[in-house]
C-alpha cells in the first residue's frame, strides 16, 4: 500500500478546524497532521482536496440496515448490503443491531455479523466493530415499532449465549424487567456499553441500574420513559423518569436520531446543550429503507419483521407513530449542524470520536490523530460525502 497523503484539506479535529491542511498515512494509518506542502515523495498517492473537509469516518452504534436489507435477516448478504449502504453515506465504523425476535433469529444475525467481521475486505463497507445486542430485552408498553411477541425479559441461559459469541459491545436492557440487574453485571463483565431502553423506567430503577454499570440511554425521547409514563406505571407521588435521569447524572450518555423528522431544532440543541459533545451521539437508527423508493417494508427479519411505511423522509408504523430512520450518518450531520447551536468540530465528534469513546474503540479510529486507523471521509461545502477511505483503502 503506497503512501496516502490528503493536501489542502480543512481538516476536522475535534476541537478544532486546520485550513490547508495535509494528513499523511502509511499502512491504513494516519502517520502525520501538517499544513500543506508542496514537495511529496515520488512513491506517495496524493489526493488534493482543493479546499474539502476531510473528516474522521463516522461511527453507527445503532443501526440495523439499509438498501433492502436489516441485519436480522441474518444471511451475510444482508450484513454487506447494509454495511456497503453505510459506507456510501460516510460510517466507516458500524454496529450491526438486534430488533426483537427469537432466539434462532438473533443466532443467525451474530453468527452472520461474526463471519463477514473475519472477512476484512474494503468491498464490504464499513468496518464491523462489534454487535449492539437490542432487542429482545424491551418492556412491553415500550416495544414501539418492534415485534411484540419478539420481546421478553432477559434470562442467563438466552443472553449468555449470545455473549459467548464475542461479538456483542453494546448492550440494551429495559432497567424495570426482571433479570435486569444480572443482565447488566454479566454485559459489564463482557466489556459492553450498558444501554437502557424501549423502557418505562423509573428514576429509582434507572438509579439501580447505574449501580450496575449502566450508562447510556437509547434514542432520547423515543420509546422512553417520562414522569406521566412513570406515572400511570407506578402511581403518586410522581417519579422521576429516564429522561430527568439522563439529564441530572453527568455520566450517563444518550444519542438522538437526528433526521429531521423524529425530534425538532429545538429538542436536539436541548439534548446538545444539556449533554454536551462529549455525552451525545447521533446514532442513524436506520432500517432496510435507506436508498430505497417509498413502500412497505418490514422491520426487523424479513421473514416476520413488523411492517412499516416509508414515505421517503421517515418510516412510519401502522399506529402513526414513527418507525425509525431511513437515511444515513451524513444526514444527520447536516441537520444537526443546521439545526443545533453545535460547532462543525463537535457536531462530527457527535458522529465520531464520542461513540469511539463509549464503545472503548477510541485508541484505534474516531478522530484524525496520528497512529489511529485511516478511517476518512472527504466532505464538501455541504457536508455531503465525495470520498470515504476504511483503513486507507477508498471505498467506491
Ligand atoms: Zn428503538
Ligand atoms: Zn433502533
Amino acid at each position: 500500500m503506497p503512501r496516502l497523503i490528503f493536501t489542502h484539506v480543512t481538516a476536522i479535529l475535534p476541537d478544532r478546524l486546520i485550513e490547508d491542511a495535509q494528513v499523511t498515512c502509511e499502512k491504513g494509518r494516519i502517520t502525520a497532521i501538517s499544513r500543506s506542502t508542496k514537495r511529496h515523495p515520488a512513491d506517495a498517492q496524493v489526493i488534493d482536496g482543493r479546499g474539502a473537509y476531510i473528516s474522521p469516518g463516522f461511527i453507527d452504534i445503532h443501526v440495523h440496515g439499509g438498501a433492502g436489507a436489516d441485519f436480522m435477516d441474518g444471511t451475510a448478504e444482508a450484513v454487506r448490503t447494509s454495511c456497503r449502504a453505510h459506507a456510501k453515506h460516510g460510517t466507516t465504523t458500524i454496529f450491526p443491531t438486534t430488533t426483537t425476535g427469537s432466539p434462532a433469529q438473533i443466532h443467525a444475525m451474530l453468527n452472520a455479523t461474526c463471519k463477514v467481521q473475519k472477512e476484512h475486505s474494503i468491498a464490504n463497507g464499513s468496518r464491523i466493530a462489534g454487535v449492539h445486542l437490542y432487542g429482545p430485552f424491551f418492556a412491553e408498553d415500550k416495544v414501539g415499532c418492534h415485534s411484540l411477541e419478539g420481546r421478553r425479559s432477559p434470562t442467563p441461559a438466552e443472553y449468555r449465549a449470545y455473549f459467548d459469541t464475542g461479538i456483542v459491545r453494546v448492550a440494551t436492557c429495559a432497567a424495570e424487567l426482571p433479570g435486569a440487574a444480572e443482565f447488566y453485571t454479566e454485559s459489564k463483565k463482557r466489556r459492553c456499553l450498558i444501554t437502557c431502553g424501549h423502557s418505562n423506567a423509573s428514576w429509582p430503577e434507572m438509579a439501580a441500574a447505574f449501580k450496575k454499570g449502566m450508562r447510556h440511554v437509547d434514542h432520547f425521547w423515543c420509546a422512553m420513559s417520562n414522569v406521566s409514563s412513570v406515572r400511570a406505571r407506578c402511581g403518586v407521588p410522581m417519579r422521576g423518569s429516564m429522561l430527568e435521569f439522563v439529564l441530572g447524572t453527568a455520566d450517563m450518555s444518550t444519542e438522538v436520531i437526528a433526521d429531521g423528522c423524529h425530534l425538532a431544532p429545538e429538542l436536539l440543541d436541548f439534548a446538545f446543550r444539556l449533554k454536551g459533545p462529549r455525552k451525545l451521539c447521533l446514532v442513524t437508527d436506520c432500517n432496510r429503507a435507506l436508498d430505497q423508493p417509498p413502500g412497505k417494508y418490514r422491520f426487523g427479519a424479513e421473514s416476520d419483521g413488523s411492517w412499516f411505511e416509508s414515505d421517503g423522509k421517515v418510516g412510519w408504523a401502522p399506529n402513526g407513530s414513527l418507525a425509525s430512520s431511513i437515511v444515513g450518518m451524513d444526514r444527520m450531520v447536516r441537520q444537526m449542524k443546521k439545526d443545533t447551536s453545535a460547532t462543525l468540530p463537535e457536531v462530527i465528534r457527535m458522529a465520531s470520536l464520542t461513540p469511539a469513546e463509549l464503545t472503548g474503540i477510541a485508541k484505534q479510529t474516531g478522530s484524525i490523530a496520528e497512529g489511529k486507523s485511516a478511517d476518512l471521509l472527504l466532505l464538501n461545502r455541504k457536508l455531503e460525502v465525495r470520498r470515504v477511505f476504511i483503513g486507507g483503502q477508498e471505498f467506491r
